[in-house]
């Protein structure tokens, strides 16, 4: 199996960091890119950062931008002060025309917000030294989407800017984290099963934690009975979830719109089979993206640990939450598309809520709304 990570945490040194394989190869696109991250999201600074740059030396029209790139939000916190005030049309101020941005251009990386720096890599120190990027950069994908081969990950010298190693968890909680995880991962590229098989065991696990979070991972039951498809209700379920979603988050609203319109007059599950056939010969190899995006966004959110708090069954809940919420934005919007670049556009949005909002905290909640949080249900949704 290609996941080797370190379960025991025995031995691990504080100048190497668990990194995806793809994470060298990592570089921004610049200009290149279709939608730059500058672009109409509500990226907020700490007040330290937002003083920085209120005192930085720059020339005029350097200085005449920077004034006028980030304001005060209205409930200001030492952690979260300012915000980036994007013009009308959703983009940064400091956004050149060119692609680049003008505080990088003309003082270094070393100048730029943490946020600006460090986007779109997630690191984390808390329960171990870890580094990945989020599936909310297309060029994330696009390296994810390299080769078919499941993801690998090893060992990597401390990134220079590494935060300080975080106080505070058992080392009962982070062997814990690491073994959970490695069992996880494990299950979920085991190509020999479907995917939504691999999801459901994986609850399974989940199931096991709460009940026992000692619990020897080889004796957990991970047999899971076949459920039928129900695409009324999958479509009722992720209808309602797509609706929520998208009156709160700009980056997705327009997907979600044209999905809702679409499947609103006609035969339901005429038009939906119609558009997952489409998919499927668009993308014959779609369930390996999916394994892909949802491993590497799980390790980026520190799964099981996603949400302080949530019980490992909620984590399920989050987890098959998250497949069903893109899955039903893919098939919805790759009808009318056949590039791979249309299904990376679709997944970065998507992920810009999933990786970045409490997205598993909420989409629980609205699962639990629909009557559809229960494994059994998952079941059947997750087969559709
Ligand atoms: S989305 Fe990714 S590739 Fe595009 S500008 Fe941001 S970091 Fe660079």
């Amino acid at each position: 199996m290609a996941v080797k990570i370190d379960a025991t945490g025995d031995g691990f040194v504080m100048d190497e960091f668990i990194v995806p394989d793809y994470y060298q190869k990592f570089s921004c696109k610049g200009p290149a890119c279709r939608h730059t991250c500058c672009s109409g999201w509500g990226v907020t600074i700490p007040m330290r950062q937002y003083f920085n740059l209120l005192g930085m030396e720059t020339d005029q029209p350097l200085r005449d931008k920077l004034d006028r790139a980030f304001r005060p939000v209205l409930k200001p916190s030492p952690d979260r002060y300012a915000e980036i005030a994007h013009d009308f049309r959703g983009v940064c101020p400091l956004h050149l025309e060119s692609g680049w941005c003008m505080l990088h251009a003309q003082l270094g990386e070393d100048a730029l917000p943490s946020v600006c720096r460090e986007y779109p890599r997630g690191v984390r120190t808390d329960y171990a030294n870890e580094v990945s990027c989020s599936n909310s950069c297309e060029k994330t994908l696009e390296l994810l989407f390299e080769s078919d081969a499941p993801i690998a990950f090893g060992r990597h010298a401390k990134p220079v800017r590494a935060p300080m190693q975080k106080l505070g968890r058992t080392v009962a909680e982070r062997t814990l984290y690491l073994r959970t995880r490695a069992c996880c991962f494990e299950i979920l590229e085991n190509r020999t099963l479907s995917l939504p098989s691999r999801i459901l065991m994986v609850g399974r696990i989940l199931q096991a934690l709460d009940v026992d979070p000692n619990v020897d991972f080889r004796t957990v039951d991970l047999s899971v009975a076949p459920a039928a498809r129900d695409i009324p209700l999958t479509y009722r379920v992720l209808q309602n979830i797509s609706r929520w979603f998208a009156t709160r988050n700009q980056s997705i609203a327009e997907i979600c719109r044209d999905n809702e319109a679409f499947y609103q007059e006609g035969d339901l599950e005429a038009k939906y089979d119609a558009a997952l056939r489409h998919f499927e010969t668009v993308l014959p190899n779609h369930e390996i993206r999916f394994e892909k995006m949802l491993v590497n966004n799980l390790f980026f959110r520190q799964f099981p640990f996603v949400d302080e708090g949530a019980s490992f069954a909620d984590v399920f809940t989050g987890l098959a939450g998250t497949y069903l919420f893109v899955r039903f934005l893919a098939i919805g919007t790759m009808r009318t598309q056949s590039t791979p670049e249309a299904f990376v556009d679709a997944m970065a949005a998507a992920f810009r809520v999933i990786a970045h909002t409490r997205f598993e905290h909420n989409v629980g909640i609205l699962l639990r709304d629909e009557d559809a949080a229960d494994f059994a249900t998952i079941a059947k949704l997750v087969q559709a």
